[in-house]
């Protein structure tokens, strides 16, 4: 890490790139129009940023399929996709500071992060896909006689991949690497509220040798550009990761325009399960972190917390210690610990819910929505207890640094409480008891059960809910299915 005054003066001198990346190049929006990129922990501007619409869109989609057709990067060989893919994978780590840099300033969160977790996530996903393309074997169906049936995956054309801001370079990450490394061209759009890592990424992807046309990336709103993309007839899958109300729309716009397959990764509202039994100052250690961790802006935070009534006291309290020793301040301080919100309309939105938690639970700790330096878009870490089940702090995805507690008593009561909700991505069980922990991982109605720790994600696990968490998985061998479909060729002879 670098210290606090060379962050600040590498971000001093950043040149961000602003303009939308269409066939290997910069270029402007064909409107001639931009929006602002906000600083959250300042309020300041960044940089104009093209503001892409369904025009960009189709220019991209275009190149993509031009792409895609001659075969540039569709018909070389996986082991010819890999060592380019390899290369962007090491250019993300040469470029580790100016990425982080971009993350940071971007969305809000600490630097301590983008540079330890975000970044080289990225490097690690690109290279794990890239490795892993080249030893995937099709199939010979067993039909015996004079007779070949061959079962081939095939890269299905343009890939649209729209994604959220919490992880702004990751997530676009998840998408691109497999959805490359099996020959497909994509079209990326990237939050507005964090475009700029993904613009620099595609340029890395050109010096790493990525043919032009194969990435295109085109920054703007998700009800133009996003639509655009969800609509477009030319588009034979469409990647989403964002919010359930979203990921609804990405299905209505592919059944009213050419049925594009759609894959989505939505919200959670992720049950943590701590049973008596368990080391309780590790499970306080990881469950804060499994709330507070990106601010609470993870898709599979631990937002819920189901604590066994006779330790529930006790449990809140080394929850409340662990809350307040959260640093919250500059992203760019490596001491900081907890950033601003990614906007101060998303830092109202979660203060609103703060609102609804005093009415109806007991406030731990935090509570406040606060103001740093020039900024007002900085949530205090929120514990509420007894929350009440219909209350809409422990029903609604909140996205932001709040955990509700509720306690139970018996495991099936634990296991009925968990299950109560209308999402399924992700659950913690923190108990010594393999039968209880193994019993309930079979019942938790989730994509990813994580035992005696928090939040288990590695690139060799599939990764995705159930429910409305959304369904198909990105990274792991198994994200290949989203973009490959299977061909059969039968050969008589
Ligand atoms: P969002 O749904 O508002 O936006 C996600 C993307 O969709 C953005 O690129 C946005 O521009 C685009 N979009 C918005 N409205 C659109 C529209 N009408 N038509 C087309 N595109 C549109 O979500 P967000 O606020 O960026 O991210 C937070 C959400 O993402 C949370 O719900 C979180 O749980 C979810 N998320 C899920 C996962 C997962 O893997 N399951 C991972 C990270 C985040």
């Amino acid at each position: 890490m670098l210290s606090y005054d060379e962050y600040q003066s590498k971000a001093a001198g950043l040149s961000f790139r602003n303009q939308c990346w269409i066939d290997g190049a910069f270029v402007p929006a064909v409107s001639g129009e931009t929006f602002a990129a906000i600083n959250p922990a300042t309020g300041k501007k960044l940089t104009d940023v093209a503001r892409g619409s369904a025009a960009d869109i189709d220019r991209a989609v275009a190149s993509a399929r031009a792409a895609f057709e001659d075969g540039r990067w569709s018909r070389k060989t996986p082991g010819e996709r890999k060592e380019v893919l390899l290369r962007l994978a090491q250019l993300i780590r040469d470029n580790l500071t100016e990425l982080a840099l971009l993350d940071t300033l971007d969305m809000g969160k600490p630097i301590s992060e983008t540079v330890n977790v975000d970044v080289p996530g990225s490097a690690m996903f690109f290279q794990w896909h890239a490795e892993a393309v080249d030893k995937l074997y099709d199939e010979i169906a067993p039909t015996g006689g004079r007779d070949v049936a061959m079962v081939r995956r095939m890269p299905l054309g343009v890939v649209g991949a729209v994604v959220p801001w919490n992880f702004p370079l990751d997530m676009a990450t998840w998408k691109l690497a497999p959805a490359l490394a099996t020959g497909n061209s994509v079209v990326l759009k990237p939050a507005e509220q964090s475009p700029l890592s993904a613009l620099f990424l595609a340029e890395l992807a050109k010096e790493a040798g990525l043919p032009d046309g194969v990435l295109n990336v085109v920054p703007g709103f998700g009800e133009d550009a996003g639509q655009a993309l969800g609509r477009h007839p030319d588009v034979d899958c469409l990647v989403f990761t964002g919010s359930t109300a979203v990921g609804k729309l990405f299905q209505r716009y592919a059944g009213e325009s050419n049925m594009k397959q759609v894959w989505l990764e939505t919200g959670g509202k992720s049950p943590n399960l701590i049973f008596a039994d368990a080391d309780l100052d590790k499970a306080a250690d990881m469950a804060a972190f499994g709330i507070f961790f990106n601010q609470g802006e993870v898709c599979s935070a631990n937002s819920r917390l189901l604590v066994q009534k006779d330790i529930a006291e006790v449990f809140i309290a080394k929850l409340k210690t662990r809350a307040e020793a959260i640093k919250q301040g500059d992203p760019l301080d490596p001491e900081t610990t907890m950033g601003a919100m990614v906007d101060a309309q998303h830092a109202t939105r979660v203060a609103s819910y703060l609102a609804v938690g005093k009415e109806d639970a007991r406030l731990v700790t935090g509570g406040n929505r606060i103001t740093i330096g020039s900024s007002d878009a900085f949530v205090q870490p929120t514990i509420f207890a007894d929350v009440p089940a219909h209350s809409r702090i422990v029903r609604e995805e909140i996205f932001g640094p709040v955990l509700a507690v509720q306690t139970f008593d018996t495991d099936e009561d634990a296991l009925a409480l968990a299950n109560d909700t209308e999402f399924g991505l992700a659950a913690s069980i923190w108990t010594a008891d393999l039968s209880r922990a193994m019993d309930l991982s079979d019942r938790l109605n989730v994509g990813t059960v994580s035992v005696n720790t928090v939040d288990a994600l590695s690139p060799m696990t599939p990764f995705g809910g159930v429910k409305q968490s959304g369904f198909g998985r990105d990274l792991s061998i198994h994200s290949f299915d989203k973009y490959t479909a299977l061909k059969t060729i039968w050969v008589k002879y």
